[in-house]
């Protein structure tokens, strides 16, 4: 599946807000939006104090874009999640967000098992995960729960995993609806999240607002 490759902190920069796309660095003086907080762009900082009031559509539109980033999502794919969402009983902007949280990729991450999701989802096309003892290496795999995701056997000596207990520790824990067990190296989701415990700067519902124009 494509992905994004262009420049990551620009990103951010566009939308106004810290997107946490790199890890670690986004928490560091390196990180690229507390030195230049304006748009990018060879006019970026004049438009930065030129721009009025946004349209309701220019809210809807970032709103979205803003959740295609976190996430790591192209738009045809962050459509047809919409798609999903709108099939599904209840809220639609709850069930977009909870299909992306049930992402491979976003929950390695949100199991502390990788520093970013970009950072999990190259995990995961490295081929170092398999979800019920199959080996798997689609980052947009959703899981189920009861679904576990444990480390290949042929990956468990790799510098990175023999030397995960620190990186883990230094990460936020594990939401309460999936558990890790660190000494078997393994994930477990145990059930879907619920809206209040996605912690995603996200307003759904401009994006629904946003795909019902
Ligand atoms: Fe965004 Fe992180 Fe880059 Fe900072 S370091 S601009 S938070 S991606």
């Amino acid at each position: 599946m494509a992905r994004y490759t262009g420049p990551v902190c620009k990103l951010c920069r566009r939308e106004g807000e810290k997107l946490f796309l790199k890890g670690s660095r986004c928490l560091s003086p390196k990180c690229s939006f507390e030195r230049r907080s304006y748009p990018p762009g060879a006019h970026g900082r004049d438009t930065q104090f030129r721009r009025g009031r946004a349209s309701d559509f220019a809210l809807q539109l970032r709103e979205k874009q803003k959740a295609r980033r976190i996430y790591g999502v192209l738009e045809r794919q962050f459509r047809r999640y919409f798609r999903t969402a709108q099939t599904r009983s209840g809220l639609t902007g709850a069930n977009l967000l909870m299909l992306l949280e049930s992402r491979l990729d976003n929950v390695i991450y949100r199991l502390g098992l990788a520093d970013s999701r970009n950072h999990a989802r190259q995990l995961v096309q490295h081929g170092h995960f398999m979800i019920n003892g199959v080996k798997t290496n689609i980052p947009s795999y959703l899981l189920r729960p009861g679904d576990e995701i444990t480390v290949r056997d042929g990956s468990r000596n790799r510098k990175y995993f023999r030397e995960i207990n620190a990186y883990v520790e230094a990460r936020p824990s594990a939401p309460e609806w999936c558990s890790l067990d660190l000494n078997a190296l393994k994930g477990t989701v145990v059930r879907l999240p619920e809206r209040r415990e996605i912690d995603s700067p996200i307003n759904e519902q401009l994006i629904v607002e946003y795909y019902s124009r």
